[in-house]
């Protein structure tokens, strides 16, 4: 395969109609019918209304649905020349809308299914147009409520699989691979708010931190801790130095749309060449969180059992079904530079390549377990904090389940050289919370 980095800059756009300006909600449904390879998506579904929609902490979105039939047509994603949750006094390039739109692309050849479909990319107005997902929801706002999702880890495993082996140098040519990084490491603005909101201001001082005040003791041992400290800069030399697959940089539960059937991964604005690691353990990370927030979602002792067992069970289910399909890509379509098979011919052939195969996997696993536990950490302490926390109300139930996420944050990243197995992982969370084996 290969995949150059032209991509869907290409993609019609004949419809520029002036430079750019964010689109007001009004505009919207003029502008949709300027753009000529839309039409015949938009024949016949009569006139459009269409709403911003509110929520984007980066940018602009606007659902645009049929009047008649009220069915989702197509959502709009525009960026601003600014973060739009601080506000215009807060400068963000909107180029991060080309990497956006150029990894949207690459994830849904890769992933067929995964992702809502791009149709469109207007680089001058720096917005998308894409699949309305009117039948899905943010999985965040369902795994509050405690609902399971049966399909999710088969799909989630399937996603990470093939978006972070086939952009990796183990399908790759050497040459393509470096193409790509090179284009991707263009995206430093956004790369560099995770250095900070995520590697660094969570773990110091800084004006940008907020924390429940209930937690305030653990917040200020966590801060002074040298060891924990040593072991995040690894973590995020990681993260600022390894160009190991082409990752969705922001892979949390508010990047999942689904319902009971289908699972779309969204907002690939972030990304960019790193560890695999990074995305895996974002995910896995978010469903730790939402485990220790029934701790006080779910009164009722059994039915948080039952949550938390399925949540550890998705987590055990989304690591060996991700293993599984990398290692069934890599035994198919092991065409990169980085394990070329005359290289393994003179030594045990296929069974040294195992022995790489295996060791290769435990390190992205390690990988996810430090990962995991600075994503987890960084909601407690940071500028960002998760819904699966805010909505609890009382500060002193907060504070529970929260002081449990620091705790299994620092203990992944500390205890993260000697996890071997998905089950280590787990027991971290299990033992640190109080839930019973059911092994
Ligand atoms: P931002 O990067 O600005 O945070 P997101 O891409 O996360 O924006 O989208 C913000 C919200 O818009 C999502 O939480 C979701 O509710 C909605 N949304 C985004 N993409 C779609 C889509 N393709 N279909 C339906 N809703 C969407
Ligand atoms: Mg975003």
């Amino acid at each position: 395969m290969g995949f150059g980095v032209s991509g869907p800059a290409d993609m019609g756009r004949e419809s520029t109609m002036s430079a750019y300006h964010p689109l007001s909600a009004e505009e919207v449904t003029g502008y949709l019918a300027g753009v000529a390879c839309l039409q015949p998506r938009l024949a016949g579904l009569g006139e459009l209304i269409c709403h911003e929609i509110g929520d984007g902490n980066l940018n602009l979105i606007f659902n645009v649905r049929a009047a008649g039939s009220g069915k989702g047509v197509v959502v709009v994603k525009q960026a601003l020349p600014y973060l739009r949750c601080a506000g215009e006094g807060w400068p963000l390039g909107r180029q991060r809308m080309d990497f956006e739109s150029r990894a949207m692309e690459i994830e849904n050849r890769l992933c067929p299914g995964l992702v809502p479909e791009l149709m469109y990319f207007d680089k001058d107005m720096s917005l998308i147009v894409m699949e309305n997902l009117d039948e899905h929801r943010i999985m965040r706002k369902g795994l509050i409520e405690g609902v399971k999702y049966p399909r999710f880890a088969r799909h989630m495993a399937e996603f990470l699989a093939r978006s972070l082996f086939m952009t990796s140098d183990l399908y790759l040519p050497s040459d393509q691979k470096k193409a790509l990084v090179e284009y991707f490491a263009r995206n430093a603005e956004l790369c560099k708010i995770t250095e900070d909101f995520v590697f660094t201001n969570p773990f110091m001082e800084s004006a940008d931190n907020r924390w429940n005040p209930e937690i305030d003791a653990q917040v200020q041992a966590l801060r002074a801790d040298a060891r924990l400290k040593v072991e995040i800069a690894e973590l995020k030399d990681g993260f600022l130095a390894r160009t190991q697959a082409l990752i969705h940089g922001d892979l949390h539960t508010g990047s999942v749309m689904l319902n009971l059937d289908d699972t779309r991964v969204i907002d690939p604005e972030f990304a960019f060449y790193g560890p695999m690691g990074f995305d895996v353990g974002a995910l896995l990370g978010n469903l730790v969180l939402s485990c220790c927030a029934h701790e006080i979602h779910s009164a009722d002792p059994e039915a948080r059992r039952d949550y938390q067992a399925w949540l550890l069970d998705t987590i055990r289910q989304v690591w060996d079904g991700f293993r599984q399909e990398f290692l069934r890509l890599w035994h198919d379509q092991n065409s990169g530079e980085a394990t070329r098979p005359e290289f393994f011919a003179q030594c045990g052939g296929d069974a040294a390549l195992r022995l790489y195969q295996r060791s290769y996997l435990r390190r992205v696993l390690k990988d996810t377990a430090g990962y995991a536990g600075c994503k987890m950490m960084r909601r407690q302490l940071g500028i960002a904090h998760v819904e699966d926390m805010e909505c609890i109300e009382d500060p002193k139930d907060r504070a529970v389940a929260e002081s449990l996420a620091l705790t299994i944050g620092q203990r992944l990243i500390t205890e993260r050289h000697r996890v071997e197995t998905i089950h280590d992982m787990i027991d971290i969370v299990r033992t640190t919370i109080g839930i019973r084996s059911p092994r």
